[in-house]
Order: C-alpha cells, then structure tokens, then sequence
C-alpha cells in the first residue's frame, strides 16, 4: 500500500485551491515532511509476533511497510509454521520460540516488545510472560477475557518496567481523527446520539469447510474460555471504542439484548448476536448492535447543529463518510504499518505511551463489556464500574 507522505497527500488529494474535498484538519503523523522527520539513528524497534495466524499475517505486513519496526521474532506452536515464516521474514533462527521455551526470550537483546495475537483468553499469560521478561507489550483487542486478568497485566508491566498498549488500528486512522475530533471539539454542539454496528455473516457453519466451523478445534472464537465471548468481545469493542472516543466521555450505566439463536448447535456457549445501549454523563445516549449472523459496518452521530456518519466506517476500511458540512475522504493508510510506526516512535524515545491506547483504556473496554453481559443476562440496566 503506497506510504502517505505529505506530498503524496497533496498530490493524490489535491488539498489546496479548489479541492473538493473537506479536509479540517490534517493528523499531525500524517504532516511529517522529509526535513522533519525525527531523525532516530539507533535501529529499529525489534518485534516479536507471538501467534502467528489471520491477524499476525496482517500485522507482519504492517511491520515490514514500517519505517520505525522490524519483525525480528516469532512465537509459535507450530513448527511447520515457524519454518515458512522463518524463510519469508528472514528470521534468524536464534529468534524463533515456541510456547514452551518462549521464557528465554528474556535472554534475548534482539527483541523488544513482544506482540500478542493469541486468542484473547491467552493474552494475559503471554502479557505478563513477556513483560516478566522485560519486554514491551502490545496486546490485541479485547485486552483480556476478565477485569482481573487486564489488572494483572497492567500490574506485571508496572512491576517489570515496561509499557503495555492495545492493538486499536483505528487510534491511527485519519477518518477516526476527524470523527473524534468532530464529537470532542463539539464542531456540531453536544453530540447526543449515537449509533455504531459491526457484524459479519459467518459461513455456513454445517459446510465442512467453513472457516467458522464448530468441529474445527481452531475455532477458538467460539470456545468462550479462550474467546471471553462472541462478537460483543471480537467486534463491538469497536463500537464501544468509537462511543467512547467520539464523545470524550466513559458509558455509566447500560442495557442490553441478546439476538435471536440461529444455529444453537455452534452458539452454544458465545453470543451469535447482541445490542445494547450505553448512557453518557452528558445525558448522550449510543444504541449498538453487534453479530455474525449478519453484515454491518457503521457509525453515525447525531449532534445539537449537525451530524456525521461513516459506512464502512470499523472495518479495515476504506471508509467513507459524510458530515453536515459535506463528504468526510481521508486517505487511506496501512492500519497497521501507522499503528506499529506511532508506537515505535514513542518507545525508541523512551517515551510514556498515550493514555488512550495503554492497558488502562483496554481495561475501561473490558469492564463496559461485562456490564453488557451482565445487563442481557438480567434484563436490567447495570452501572458501569
Ligand atoms: P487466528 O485463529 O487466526 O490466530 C490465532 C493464533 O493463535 C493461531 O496462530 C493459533 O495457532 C494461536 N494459538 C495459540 N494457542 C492457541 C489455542 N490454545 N487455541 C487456538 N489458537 C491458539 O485468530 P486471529 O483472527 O488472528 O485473532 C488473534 C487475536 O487478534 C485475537 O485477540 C483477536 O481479537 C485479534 N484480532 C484483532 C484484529 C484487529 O483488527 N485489531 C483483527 C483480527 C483479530
């Protein structure tokens, strides 16, 4: 995917006299010009994947278009998987663990930030191994299946010294930016209604060969020991994250609703679908639906002077969008490559990172979705805490 520089911007966009497109503000990682580029003389920030499946493909990706990262280490069960990946990342053979011998990564001076992309019930264990062993952590989303896992993680980080973030893709992306700002600047007033969904229809789940498939011992998504949940947990952390970052504010109380069960037989311990509502301090309210049983992908707010909305607008994108003053086009980037470098650049400095991508914000998601939980299993409105 091309590399957006500010030239590239201007040039494939033209911003400027009679460009069509509204552009309020430009991200402060997309205005790096060649001359004030940070100038990091040390290497790279050196990653290690552990898990290699669907998502560590795109992350590998991702790091390899990097400027500040270089996948220098894989974690993996499968040796088949350690081989193939050795040969089309150039891994030194020192660098490559399994789950058994991965402790010895603390040996290693080539590595230093491990990145977590097991299934979600196994982001604590791999967190706090990794940070025990002194290294930096980021960790996908949803950051654990429990409150008290995401405490110990952030507690291992701290007593070892060394900094956690989540994996939000979408704390990068200048379409997120815009919406952030536009609901936190008030640009349209009070933003006092919000809608977001993200779902996807699953295969059939009886076809043999689906990728969804009960039988398949690799479906973990649907194991809620080691997925915490359905889709509430896999993809309506997005539209809890949007809620919460379009408004600036934390829900303190909500309700819910579990979807109809189609196929009992694969449902039967995750959700196949979910809505809920969540309330704002500032009396907002965000309506939210989440499923695989059927396709969505949109956000829409709805303020005192105006609104915005984007569809596709949580997915890997391109979003598109509009707001009361017209179209909402950003360029699209590499979600993960701009995730990797903004954090790489934080960490080569020694820097403390932001608060909104740290365990602390993984834990506020974390607790909002055992309030849903527990608001769909009671048929009550539950206070956030
Ligand atoms: P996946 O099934 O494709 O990969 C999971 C990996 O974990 C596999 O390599 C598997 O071998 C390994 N693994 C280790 N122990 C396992 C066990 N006991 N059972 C099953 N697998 C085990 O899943 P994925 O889609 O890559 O998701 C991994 C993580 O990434 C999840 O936390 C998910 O929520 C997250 N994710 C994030 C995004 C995003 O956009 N940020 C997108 C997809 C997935």
């Amino acid at each position: 995917m091309e590399k957006i520089t500010r030239r590239s911007f201007v040039n494939k966009f033209g911003v400027g006299v009679g460009a069509s497109v509204i552009i309020t503000t430009l991200p402060s990682f997309l205005s790096a010009t060649e001359e004030n580029k940070i100038p990091y003389t040390r290497k790279k920030l050196n990653i290690a994947l552990c898990g290699l499946g669907n998502y560590a493909s795109m992350l590998a990706e991702g790091i390899q278009a990097s400027e500040y990262c270089q996948l220098a280490g894989i974690v993996t069960g499968t040796p088949a998987k350690a081989e193939k990946w050795k040969t089309q990342y150039n891994i030194p053979e020192k660098n490559i663990y399994n789950y058994q011998n991965f402790d010895e990564i603390v040996k290693n001076k080539d590595i230093d930030l491990v990145y977590v992309v097991v299934p979600n019930g196994l982001h604590k264990e791999f967190t706090i191994r990794s940070a025990k062993a002194g290294k930096h952590v980021i960790t996908e989303k949803p950051m654990a299946i429990t409150v008290k896992d995401c405490e110990e993680m952030i507690k291992a980080c701290e007593d070892n010294n060394v900094q956690l973030a989540i994996g939000y893709r979408l704390h990068y992306e200048p379409t997120h930016l815009e919406i952030k700002r536009l609901g936190q600047e008030k640009v349209f007033g009070q933003v006092r209604f919000i809608e977001a969904s993200l779902g996807y229809k699953i295969h059939d789940p009886l076809d043999t060969k689906s990728t969804f498939n009960k039988n398949d011992r690799n479906e973990w998504r649907l194991n809620k020991k080691l997925s915490g949940g359905g889709p509430l947990m896999d993809l309506g952390v997005y539209c809890i994250q949007a809620s919460r970052y379009v408004l600036g504010e934390e829900p303190i109380a909500v309700t819910a609703q579990l979807g109809k069960v189609y196929n009992e037989q694969i449902f039967s311990e995750t959700e196949e679908s979910i809505s809920w509502q969540m309330e704002f301090p500032s009396g907002a309210v965000s309506n939210c639906t989440t499923s695989v049983n059927f396709n969505t992908d949109r956000f829409y707010a709805s303020a005192d002077e105006g609104s915005f909305e984007l569809s596709p607008a949580l997915s890997y994108g391109p979003f598109q969008g509009k707001s009361t003053n017209g179209p909402l086009k950003f360029p699209v980037i590499n979600q993960q490559q701009t995730q990797m470098d903004e954090i790489a650049k934080i960490l080569l400095e020694n820097k403390k990172l932001p608060n909104h991508i740290t365990g602390e914000e993984g834990l506020k998601d974390i607790k909002v979705i055992n309030a849903i939980y527990k608001a769909a299993e009671t048929g009550k409105k539950i206070i956030v805490q």
